[in-house]
């Protein structure tokens, strides 16, 4: 086990590429430089508020035995083989190309040698950095338990994800719109270190492209592929094969968001990770009923581009704006676009196979897909709880009439399903019965194949509002129950949290919708 303050840190990324030394706060744009060298801001007063041991022990890192440690949790201490950046990088933002944005917010510490390679340790909150444009740098506690439980959650549920290692208040009030209505309000002040093999974003290639600085940006694509991508041939087609191989995990990555029901609500360029892993934990959110229409975001409501149906078709989209960044290091974008044009067939292939899981199918049989699509609809129209109709399912009595299976998914419904909704729901589920009764496996494999793949416990946005206003009087005792959750999300210890979410919290800020203010 390693103390944190005696780690030895390396710092390719710094050492490697060209970056702003100064260590100038001034907000400004950085051309020719991929980071700008930058100390945290230090804060009036560090205190742990939750540490994950299942990541520390991944990491083998001690929990913090003085407070000397827990400063560098908040950045109110930096260790001496730490270098501290903040990352440059672009960005499209709601469809638009927005330029300059970077690490505004977020300040890498150094990157450490543990499990499975390297990773990086990155504070988020620690105060302005040149990126930070106009804003303070800070982050609330609010957004900082809702990035801190959900990367452990998306973990625990098998979804790729950034890490969080531990979530600190600061002693400082930050003051926030939260509404965006022009009633700012100050609030606790917290700092969350994430922990990732990296923080690249797609963002992070278009900079250099944008600037025209191709050797940045050739340098840039050669390292992530040697570092993160080392398996791929050297050759001629080695930035193809990335560009593929970049496709293909963001395509795995959008089938396991719909797998979950998660909703990221925003899937801005500088929010997709080059590794397919989902970072930047916003105005996430996830799904309670089925609805493909959903977007969390107050932001995207208008245009609903970040919907929960639509971001396997937005992560095509910002693939492409991946693929126009790297065309300056190719001979032409035939090949790119070929790339681009199989996304939806891998998608699709990752779609059906995560659904045959979801359904306890022995194989997705071409017939399949049908069942599949008119169950989309079906749920479509009858909005159930996502996540709890998926475990009545799999406990599907064998036998019964239209009355009593509108009955069985009681605890699902929000508004039961009338009329021919209900007709069209029940003959669904009349297929889904015949289906299952050709299966190849048993019913109990069946049950323990969909158990894994359909989550019981999901950390609903209510429960972490609730958590958070609880935390921020003083009562950490629902936030510790969280913690404890979602680390069991297949076989919770208890059905405590297995409710759907209450009538109070449908049109309640921050318990369905929320901002992007943190
Ligand atoms: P996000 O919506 O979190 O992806 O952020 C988009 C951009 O805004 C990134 O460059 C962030 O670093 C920056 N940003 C967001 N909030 C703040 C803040 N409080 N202080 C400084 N920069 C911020
Ligand atoms: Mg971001």
């Amino acid at each position: 086990m390693h103390s944190l303050d005696r780690i030895q840190f390396q710092n390719e990324f710094v050492d490697r590429f060209p970056g702003d030394q100064t260590g100038n706060k001034r907000p400004r744009q950085t051309p020719g430089m991929l980071y700008s060298r930058v100390q945290p801001t230090p804060v009036p007063k560090v205190e742990l508020l939750a540490w994950s041991d299942a990541l520390a022990a991944e990491l083998e890192i001690e929990k913090p035995s003085s407070q000397a440690i827990v400063d560098i949790l908040g950045g109110n201490s930096v260790t001496p083989t730490m270098k501290p950046y903040a990352a440059c990088y672009a960005g499209h933002q709601f469809g638009n190309w927005a330029g300059q944005l970077g690490d505004g917010r977020a300040i890498t510490l150094g990157e450490m040698a543990g499990a499975g390679g390297s990773w990086e340790l990155q504070l988020k909150g620690p105060g302005q950095t040149p990126y930070s444009r106009r804003a303070d740098g800070r982050a609330v506690l609010r957004s900082s338990v809702r990035e801190y439980l959900m990367s452990e959650a998306m973990h625990a549920l098998g979804v790729p994800t950034t890490r969080a290692l531990s979530l600190v208040s600061t002693g400082e009030p930050v003051l926030r719109d939260m509404f965006y209505d022009g009633h700012p309000a100050h609030e606790p002040g917290a700092i969350v270190m994430r922990v990732a093999p990296s923080f690249l974003r797609f963002g992070s290639f278009e900079m250099p492209a944008a600037r025209n600085e191709i050797d940045n940006l050739r340098t840039l694509v050669n390292w992530t592929i040697d570092r993160y991508y080392p398996h791929l041939p050297t050759g001629p087609d080695r930035i193809l094969a990335w560009f593929a191989e970049v496709a293909e995990k963001t395509a795995f990555l959008m089938a396991e968001w719909m797998r979950v029901g998660f909703v990221h609500g925003v899937m801005n360029t500088d929010n997709m990770s080059i590794l397919g892993l989902t970072i930047d934990y916003g105005p996430y959110s996830f799904l309670d009923d089925y609805d493909p229409d959903f977007t969390p975001n107050t932001t995207d409501l208008p245009g609903k581009r970040y919907a929960f149906g639509r971001q396997p078709s937005i992560a095509y989209w910002n693939l492409g704006c991946l693929g126009g960044a790297l065309a300056p290091l190719l001979p032409d974008t035939k090949e790119l676009v070929a790339i681009l044009d199989k996304y939806e067939s891998v998608y699709l292939q990752k779609h059906f196979a995560m659904m045959e899981r979801k359904l306890g199918l022995d194989s997705l049989r071409p017939e399949d897909r049908a069942l599949v699509a008119s169950g989309e609809k079906i749920l479509f129209t009858a909005k159930p709880d996502m996540t709890i109709f998926y475990q009545l399912l799999a406990g599907l009595p064998d036998a019964g009439d239209a009355e009593s299976i509108i009955r069985y998914f009681e605890p699902a419904w929000y508004v039961a399903p009338s009329g021919s909704d209900a007709d069209a729901f029940v003959a669904f589920i009349n297929q889904y019965r015949e289906r299952i009764a050709s299966n190849a496996i048993s019913p109990g494999e069946r049950v323990q194949k969909m158990g894994a793949a359909n989550p019981r416990f999901i950390l609903r946005n209510y429960m972490l509002h609730n958590a958070i206003e609880e935390l921020q009087d003083g009562e950490p005792g629902l936030f510790r129950q969280l913690e404890t959750a979602l680390l069991n999300p297949y076989q919770p210890e208890d059905d405590r949290f297995f409710v759907r979410r209450p009538d109070w919290a449908g049109q309640k800020a921050g318990c369905s919708m929320l901002s992007c203010s943190s």
